[in-house]
């Protein structure tokens, strides 16, 4: 797991900088960002809301610390999300 995420880490990051979004389909990523639909999990419902959130927010963000630190914020999201699946 620990090693899909950070695969998955630097395909967001490079993704969200290119084009404010998180497109890459390798199957890293698509594990990743499959975690998002797991919402039978009542710990995940609160993650998976603020990520969609964080996610609409960074469509309209012009490059510099504010979109990096949004960008962050994303990433630890991600993180706990796996944290709560992984539990
Ligand atoms: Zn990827």
């Amino acid at each position: 797991m620990r090693q899909i995420k950070a695969t998955a880490d630097a395909h967001m990051q490079r993704d969200i900088e290119a084009g404010r979004k998180w497109t890459c389909e390798c199957e890293s990523c698509h594990e990743i960002r499959s975690l998002v639909g797991m919402e039978k999990m009542l710990e995940v419902r609160p993650l998976a809301r603020e990520i969609r959130q964080i996610e609409d927010q960074l469509q309209s963000m012009p490059n510099g610390p504010e979109m990096q630190d949004l960008m962050q914020r994303y990433l630890a999201l991600y993180d706990k999300l796996a944290a709560v699946v992984a539990k």
